[in-house]
């Protein structure tokens, strides 16, 4: 039986640790601000831009929403962009991905300011996470870590395998673990022997994307589980990238789906505005 590390219970304290901060930064007149776009009507965006909103309420933020239509034109939204990247009450700005096909994601994500850049996606702040001196962490990544601190699980010297070489989660959270001193290997589509691989895993981070995918074969007994993905099963159940029914009896930690890495990413963008806030105050 695995001890099942709550992304719910996680996220709270770390919500509640950021409301108080923030009490703090709005008794000296800084008021910290989060600017939301949403480009078209993406049902999943939808819901991630919603629930950004509530816990922006929750910890006391003020936010912006900027619901644009999907026949936004690039410049359109470089310009909206621009005028928040000037605007002195509004301390993040977060673009909702995907895109619609005719924008340039990356043109967008290098427009915003890198010292509102709380998604941590401006090369700038890319560049910083792999020195390992960063202003924002990458939000998925930190959140995993956050749970990894929380359960008190020690990172120094094991082996860590993280399935994903995403630009949002597999390599930025190789990097988070490689600066706690893990060994760590990254695996993707073409790892000739990720079975044997991931069973070596002290410590294995799934972000791969395919539902229940991470087997009870590929993993060590007693090894440390965190699964990123969230996906639909085949009867559009809610699930990860891990098969939890038969990898939990295996595993010492697992995080579930829903329930675990989900609500650390909002509560980790939460962390990172406030950080932009206090850099301005
Ligand atoms: P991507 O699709 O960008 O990346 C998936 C990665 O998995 C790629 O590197 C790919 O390899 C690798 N992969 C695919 N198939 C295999 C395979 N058969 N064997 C080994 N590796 C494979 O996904 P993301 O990183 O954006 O997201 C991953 C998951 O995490 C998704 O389910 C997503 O919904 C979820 N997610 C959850 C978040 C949260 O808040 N909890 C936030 C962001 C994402 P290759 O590079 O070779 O193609």
């Amino acid at each position: 039986m695995a001890v099942i590390i709550s992304g719910k219970e996680v996220s709270a304290k770390v919500r509640a640790e950021v409301k108080e901060a923030c009490e703090q930064l709005k008794a000296k007149g800084v008021n910290p601000g989060l600017a939301v776009i949403i480009v078209g009507d993406d049902p999943a965006s939808r819901v991630y831009v919603n629930n950004k909103k509530k816990a922006c309420a929750e910890v006391g933020f003020l936010s912006e929403e900027y619901a644009l239509p999907a026949e936004t034109t690039q410049e359109e939204l470089l310009e909206l962009i621009d005028r928040l990247n000037k605007r002195e009450d509004i301390d993040g700005i977060l673009c909702q991905l995907p895109l619609p096909k005719h924008l340039d994601e990356k043109a967008v994500i290098n427009a915003i300011s890198p010292l509102k850049d709380v998604d941590a996606f401006h090369p700038s702040n890319v560049g910083k996470i792999m020195i390992g001196d960063y202003d924002f962490l990458p939000c998925t990544p930190a959140g995993v870590m956050e749970m990894i601190h929380f359960a008190g699980i020690e990172v120094s010297g094991k082996n860590c395998v993280v399935i994903g070489r995403s630009n949002i989660v597999g390599k930025p959270m190789a990097m988070l673990l490689l600066h706690e001193n893990g060994t760590v290997t990254i695996c993707h589509s073409r790892t000739k022997n990720l079975k044997e691989v991931c069973s070596a895993a002290d410590i294995l981070v799934a972000a791969v994307g395919k539902p229940k995918f991470v087997k009870a074969d590929m993993v060590k007994e007693g090894a440390v589980v965190l699964d990123v993905g969230i996906n639909r099963d085949e009867n559009g159940k809610l699930c990860g990238d891990v098969d939890f029914a038969e990898v939990e009896p295996k595993a010492a930690y697992i995080t579930p789906v829903p329930g675990g890495v989900g609500p650390m990413t909002i509560a980790m963008l939460m962390k990172n505005t406030l950080k932009a806030a206090q850099n301005r105050a």
